[in-house]
């Protein structure tokens, strides 16, 4: 008897996952990153989006949306994240059977030392790097890394993060999955007795034949034997480990995957709870959409401009200053016009550059005029400012002419 493992498929997984997570930063689209948040314009690139800080509301949208999707998938997968996808479960693997194979060739040599504490130490590098690849394009990076111009916040960022990374792959590696991780702890809180678990078959429990075979190759240690334990990744090598004693006895392994601890009364992965999270995700997806779709492509703010004066004319009128900023949110560039409204039968003028401004794709420009308003109203009054595109309306703000 032969029963399939599940070993090629975790690592095909866990690559996939971690390469995915390396390489999203070179991904580009209509000029930027598929995902990436610019801290200098405040604006976050998400999969073809510019998102600016705000539209405050959309990061919420998509922040919550990815909580409720990792809730959803812990409920009815448990810590499958941690065992088939988290990069420090791949970065561990990969040192690990780097670490078998210099010891094969090398033995105890001074050079497999150094390599135990180097291989660590050019990963940390990489994943620290790829942490602000998500902040700073790639190439740029290199190119100030390179130039010595990576600046304070990314320097520190490079030096902290690679540096715990790096303690934590030669020191700690799965202790961290065991007590530390923070996600792992979350996840607990998700689970529930529906929740996917690997478990020791208890009816088939007289097959064993105590090789040990299960407790050796966990990655946390634990003894599943013994029932569920919160420590399990939910990886499977427990039960690719059992059905390679036991195939060979002829027999199928004792371990399976269950939804639910059968002693606990689960089985039932729909259920009300998953139901209700899988709505939520369905609803936000929906609320993300619609309001990603409906965004104007253009915006408007006014502010007074100048130092606050009012200037008083000799024909009875009056002039405001103001300073507009035009946010061009599509992925092309623009030209904008402005136009004034408001005021009772009296004349209302625009006076600066409000014509065929140009303003580049995402760009935030800032735009000085006046407003000559004739004969002056005897007390402030409210106009309209609107941002047009060739005749048509993208947005419109409110300011305040002052009369002295
Ligand atoms: S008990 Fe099995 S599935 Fe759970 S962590 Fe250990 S080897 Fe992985
Ligand atoms: S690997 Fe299977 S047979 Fe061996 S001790 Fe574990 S459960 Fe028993």
């Amino acid at each position: 008897m032969q029963q399939t493992r599940l070993a090629w498929k975790r690592e095909t997984v866990q690559w996939l996952s971690t390469l995915l997570l390396l390489f999203i930063p070179f991904v580009r689209v209509g000029g930027e990153s598929l995902l990436r948040l610019d801290a200098s314009s405040r604006t976050l690139y998400f999969f073809g989006a510019a998102i600016r800080i705000e539209e405050f509301y959309l990061v919420l949208l998509i922040s919550l949306l990815f909580m409720f999707i990792f809730l959803f998938v812990t409920m009815l997968f448990g810590r499958v994240w941690c065992g088939w996808f988290c990069p420090q479960s791949t970065l561990t693997d990969l040192l690990e059977a780097l670490e078998r194979r210099i010891k094969k060739r090398l033995g105890q040599s001074s050079v497999a030392a150094a390599a135990r504490y180097l291989a660590p130490a050019l990963l940390a590098f990489l994943v620290a790097s790829n942490l602000i690849w998500y902040f700073i394009p790639p190439v740029d990076y290199l190119r100030r890394l390179l130039g010595g111009e990576l600046g304070l916040v990314a320097g520190i960022t490079l030096f902290s993060v690679g540096g715990l990374v790096w303690v934590d792959l030669t020191f700690i590696r799965r202790y961290f999955c065991k007590a530390i991780c923070p996600y792992g702890r979350i996840q607990l809180m998700a689970m529930d007795v529906n929740t996917l678990t690997l478990e020791f078959d208890p009816t088939q429990a007289h097959r064993c034949i105590r090789c040990n075979s299960c407790t050796r190759v966990c990655p946390t240690g634990i003894d599943i034997r013994k029932g569920f334990q919160v420590e399990c990744i939910n990886c499977g090598r427990c039960l690719d480990a059992c059905r390679g004693v036991l195939n060979r006895l002829n027999q199928p392994g004792i371990m399976q995957y269950t939804f639910g601890r059968r002693s606990a009364g689960g089985g039932r992965p729909v259920n009300p709870r998953s139901l209700l999270v899988m709505l939520l995700i369905m609803a936000l997806s929906g609320m993300f959409l619609f309001a990603t779709l409906h965004r104007s492509q253009g915006t408007i703010k006014v502010s007074r401009g100048g130092d606050g004066t009012v200037r008083r004319l000799p024909d009875g009128g009056v002039v405001n200053f103001y300073t507009a900023y035009l946010e061009n949110r599509s992925r092309v560039p623009a030209l904008y016009g402005i136009r004034v409204s408001g005021g009772a039968g009296q004349k209302i003028e625009l006076l600066g550059p409000t014509e065929r401004i140009k303003v580049a794709a995402n760009e935030n420009r800032r735009v000085d005029f006046m407003v000559r308003v004739t004969p002056a109203p005897a007390a402030p009054e409210k106009l309209k400012l609107r941002l047009l595109q060739e005749g048509e309306q993208l947005a419109e703000a409110e300011m305040t002419l002052l009369v002295k």
